[in-house]
């Protein structure tokens, strides 16, 4: 027997046996109950209907050729033109020997002859023909993905080695598809409208790569593998991909990567990484749909990941600093410091000096922002403390959050413990949003966001401008403060001196009530201009670069003189 005869050990198969003759059925039936759950049906048309009605549980049919009604060829003529149904083998029980070749060529698995042979023959017959047809099920089981139809992965890279050994000179490009946000329209919309995308566009790459030396699968959810002769014509190809989902509520893209002429001594596993590196590159960059392989990408990965794997081992070693930037309130004669923004380093023993840049968007990736966060948010509350009572004056300082953290229904709680465990009020440490967190899932972020302003939290949206939020939102928006993003500063200073972007989001922030914040401000000029339009607070290099805590001492110590 089979090895996944085993699997189902507890239970016995069902076997239909259809024969108007009420001796015959009895003959069967008890030659096979020991072994079979047996149905019976008495004439052609009942033994139809029990078989729709088992259809999948059903595993062999025995049928009589002459029957009352509809004849088994009949029959076995229905049953071979029903997708569903075609699946389920069928003996034929005759003895006509004409009548066994004719059902033989029908789709008939085999047959028994009458007057039956010893029941072990018809056993054996019975047995062989279950099994036959379970293990064409399982290989074709596998072989195609049920919801696409497509190649499953495994079978699609065992195809494309046995391609290359019979096509072996052809020019190949190996091409990873990926649809960003998979997941949040699976969310939104359901699963059942997910599936459907993605049956979309398995259709539309069959109409894409028709060619014959095309071979399409799926990987995982949203990722689909194509191996293909190599074209140019990629930026089309994206655009048509995309296409499939124009009428759906939310704007989907496709992002494709492509290796292109692949390196044939290369196993075809690393062929599909390097196309799928590829396409990672461009994730969540609006304007780019599709990316090309080069080598150097493998180095940037290779670093990727010797920083994710050394994480917990950083934390633990304290490798990570935090460093403050102070910013200064320009509103009147003299500048004032306001406050200051937390950001974090990495001390790294044999890298040196890491900045955020490099690893937050990493983190943020593989979800160990949050234990980073909260280590920089508590070394931000004792510092100020220590300020506090030992300088005998702080102010209050600002902490990055990322998007992730703002679905965390812990997270007004951990900040306000964070507070209080160190001995500051929520008031002393300000919360810095960016943007883009609010552009998607807007009502529930508004929503955390008013709670954590209910606590006393300051909260400054940074990044303005980036984020593209509508208007409409931003009448609504919960917040303190906001914070210019910097591209406005360098646009604004680079074009001959064009500020009226920056014109238009003070006159949003008067609008709201609240502050803007511009950071890195360089030079006096910069400095001078934006505080004639407005601007209620600076930070940048022109005042201090982000500096260790002891360095940010002095900042607090002439705040102190100069306050008497
Ligand atoms: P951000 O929040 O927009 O921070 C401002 C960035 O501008 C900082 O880069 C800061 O050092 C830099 N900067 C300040 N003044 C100037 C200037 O005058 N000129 C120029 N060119 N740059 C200036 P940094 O420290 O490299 O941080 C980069 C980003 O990493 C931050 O952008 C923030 O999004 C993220 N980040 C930093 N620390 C943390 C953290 O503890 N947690 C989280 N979640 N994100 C963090
Ligand atoms: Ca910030
Ligand atoms: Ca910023």
């Amino acid at each position: 027997m089979n090895g996944y005869n085993d699997y189902f050990s507890g239970g016995k198969r069902h076997v239909l046996v259809a024969d108007d003759e009420f001796i015959n059925r009895e003959l069967l039936e008890n030659i096979l109950e020991d072994e079979y759950d047996i149905l019976k049906a008495e004439d052609g048309e009942m033994a139809y209907e029990m078989i729709k009605q088992n259809r999948n549980t059903l595993s062999l049919i025995l049928l009589d050729l002459m029957m009352p009604k509809l004849s088994g060829l009949e029959l076995l003529a229905c049953l071979k033109g029903d997708s569903e149904l075609k699946g389920i083998p069928v003996i034929v029980l005759t003895s006509d020997q004409q009548s066994e070749v004719e059902s033989l060529k029908k789709g008939a698995a085999d047959f028994i002859p009458k007057p039956y042979p010893q029941s072990d023959v018809i056993k054996a017959r019975i047995s062989k023909a279950i099994e036959l047809a379970e293990d064409r099920q399982i290989i074709s089981a596998t072989e195609r993905d049920e919801l696409t139809g497509l190649y499953t992965s495994e079978y699609f890279f065992r195809y494309c080695e046995l391609f290359d050994k019979f096509y072996s000179t052809i020019d190949m490009d190996a091409l990873c598809f990926d649809v960003d946000h998979f997941h949040v329209l699976n969310e939104r919309f359901g699963i059942a409208v997910g599936d459907e995308i993605l049956k979309s566009i398995a259709e539309r790459l069959r109409t894409i790569f028709t060619d014959s030396d095309c071979i399409l699968g799926r990987k995982t959810a949203d990722t689909f593998l194509v191996y293909c002769p190599h074209r140019e014509d990629y930026e089309e190809v994206a655009v048509r991909a995309s296409q499939v989902c124009e009428e759906l509520p939310a704007a989907i893209k496709i992002r494709i990567g492509v290796y292109a002429s692949c390196d044939k001594k290369l196993v075809i596993h690393s062929r599909f990484d390097r196309a799928k590196l590829a396409a990672d590159k461009i994730r969540n960059n609006y304007s780019a749909f599709v990316s090309f392989f080069q080598e150097a990408l493998i180095e940037k990965e290779l670093f990727a990941e010797k920083l994710v794997a050394e994480f917990p081992k950083a934390l633990s070693e304290k490798q990570f600093q935090v460093y403050f930037q102070p910013k200064f309130d320009v509103r009147g004669g003299k500048p004032v410091l306001a406050s200051a923004e937390a950001l974090v380093r990495w001390v790294h023993p044999t890298l040196g000096m890491i900045s955020p840049g490099a690893f937050i968007p990493l983190f943020e990736e593989d979800g160990l922002i949050a234990r980073l966060d909260e280590y920089v948010w508590r070394g931000t509350a004792e510092k100020i403390a220590d300020w506090k009572t030992r300088l005998g004056i702080s102010v209050p300082v600002s902490v990055n959050l990322s998007r992730a953290e703002m679905y965390d229904p812990k997270l007004v709680e951990l900040v306000e413990c964070i507070a209080i465990d160190n001995g500051i009020t929520t008031k002393d440490l300000y919360l810095e949003i960016t943007e883009s967190a609010y552009v998607r899932d807007a009502d529930q972020i508004v929503e955390r966001v008013k709670d954590l302003r209910t606590h006393g939290f300051f909260i400054e949206m940074d990044d303005f401008g980036s984020g593209y939020s509508s208007l409409n939102m931003i009448a609504e928006l919960p917040i303190d403060a906001l914070k210019l993003d910097m591209k406005f500063i360098r646009t604004a200073f680079e074009k001959q001196n064009d500020t009226r972007m920056i014109s238009i989001v003070i006159d949003i922030a008067d609008y709201l009530g609240v502050p803007v914040i511009a950071e890195g401000v360089e030079t006096k000029e910069q400095y001078l201009e934006l505080k004639k339009l407005g601007c209620a607070i600076i930070q940048g290099y022109y005042f201090s670069k982000p500096v260790p805590a002891e360095e940010f001492e002095k900042f607090l110590l002439e705040k102190k003189v100069s306050e008497g």
